[in-house]
């Protein structure tokens, strides 16, 4: 967003500013003469044909209108910017809810051999476990017959734990949540001088962990084409090559990939499980086929395909 000359970033509505990462970033933006906006929220957006106008909620409360050349909307999946410039959000929410449970259990002491990032496939409760920096990330669907407030107490994270690996004491859970799952894509990544980028463009399902980077190759699309048709060296129309870019990938890798993982952890049919068990058998035993099958759950098919890697 511009203000006077300058690049302006407006971060966070829950005290972001406030960790280590957004305090990084912010002080690298700084160095290229960014402003950077902590806690200021962007409550409305009215376009004109040669810039738009954002009203923001500034800390204290106050409200200030800033005029801009163009605003990219990175404000996640209720983006008031992709509300604001009226862009439908197509695709489905999943009736289930996600669980989350942090824990420093020893995962890797007690189940030799696993990996950092572990998918347990079960007919009746699947299971992602996710080694993080400080603890053990643990990702479950909550019964779609209990209510999320109901599924996320401790009592039921207990026995989900205790189902994924037994043991005698309770474990420690240190962080727990609930949320709702979308397939979600943007009907538009731009209007006029609006865009979208990263959950504010595409929600999925987090199996596969291709949020976070899809919305990371957003932006390395997006935010080099700004750049250039900002100091003049390419025309507006530069900005149209970002949609054709970034959008089939969020549909066709993005949502694709993270909808099949989904299906593959709760498939409930033996034979099919089977089926499916066999086909990743025999993708693993075929060098070929296993190099093939990481480049793609790693994107960087993806990004060969839409031209960004060659
Ligand atoms: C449990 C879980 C596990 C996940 N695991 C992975 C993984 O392993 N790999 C992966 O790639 N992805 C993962 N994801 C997805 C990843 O977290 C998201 O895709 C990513 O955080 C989206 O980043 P974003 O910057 O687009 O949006 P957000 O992280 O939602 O950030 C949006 C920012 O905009 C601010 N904002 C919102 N509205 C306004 C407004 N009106 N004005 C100003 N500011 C505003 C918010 O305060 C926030 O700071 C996971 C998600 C979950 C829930």
């Amino acid at each position: 967003m511009r203000r006077r000359g300058r690049f302006v970033v407006l971060e966070g509505l829950d005290g972001a500013g406030t960790t280590t990462q957004s305090r990084l970033l912010g002080e690298r933006l700084r160095d290229w003469g960014a402003g950077v906006q902590w806690n200021t929220e962007l409550t409305a957006l009215q376009q004109e044909s040669d810039h738009v106008t954002a009203t923001l909620k500034q800390p204290d409360g106050t409200a200030r209108k800033v005029t801009a050349a163009y605003v990219a909307g990175c404000d996640g999946g209720r983006s008031a910017v992709r509300k604001a410039a009226g862009i439908a959000f197509e695709g489905i929410t999943f009736p289930e809810h996600f669980l989350v449970a942090g824990t420093r259990y020893d995962f890797k002491r007690h189940m030799p051999g696993i990996c950092s990032v572990n998918y347990t496939a079960d007919p009746v409760e699947w299971y992602l476990l996710l080694e993080i920096p400080d603890m053990w990330r643990v990702i479950t669907a909550a019964d779609p017959a209990v209510e999320p407030s109901e599924a996320v107490q401790e009592s039921r994270l207990q026995a989900s734990l205790q189902n994924l690996l037994p043991r005698p004491e309770p474990y420690e859970i240190l962080v727990k949540g609930v949320y709702r799952v979308h397939q979600r894509v943007a009907a538009a990544y731009r209007r006029g001088r609006v865009f979208l980028a990263g959950d504010a463009a595409h929600l999925n399902n987090p199996l596969g962990g291709m949020g976070l980077n899809g919305g990371l190759h957003d932006v390395l699309s997006l935010v080099p084409r700004l750049v250039d048709v900002w100091n003049g060296r390419k025309p507006d129309s530069e900005l149209d090559g970002y949609e054709p870019q970034r959008r089939p990938e969020a549909i066709h890798a993005i949502n694709a990939i993270t909808a099949r993982n989904k299906k593959l952890m709760e498939e409930r049919d033996p034979a099919v499980r089977e089926r499916n068990l066999r086909q990743m058998a025999e993708i693993a035993s075929d060098p070929r086929r296993a190099y093939d099958y990481m480049l793609e759950a790693s994107m960087i098919t993806s990004l060969r395909r839409c031209g960004m890697l060659r």
